[in-house]
């Protein structure tokens, strides 16, 4: 009966920890006055000046993805 309960935790943990990671990497992007991508001024806690910035910023980051960087 334990063993059953230990694995649940277990799980439960693994979960947890995949979620924070996840929060983790979401939070890399931090807000320092600029555009991240195109380096323009921007409203403090904005991390792009228009969504065309953020698209290309998410495509170009998508193909960096997949060239494995
Ligand atoms: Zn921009």
């Amino acid at each position: 009966m334990s063993d059953n309960a230990d694995r649940a935790d277990l799980r439960i943990a693994d979960v947890i920890q995949s979620a924070l990671d996840q929060t983790r990497r979401a939070h890399r992007l931090h807000s320092d006055g600029r555009c991240q991508f195109c380096d323009e001024l921007v409203s403090d806690g904005l991390l792009f000046c228009n969504v065309d910035c953020r698209d290309d910023y998410e495509k170009q980051q998508a193909a960096l993805r997949r060239a494995g960087a």
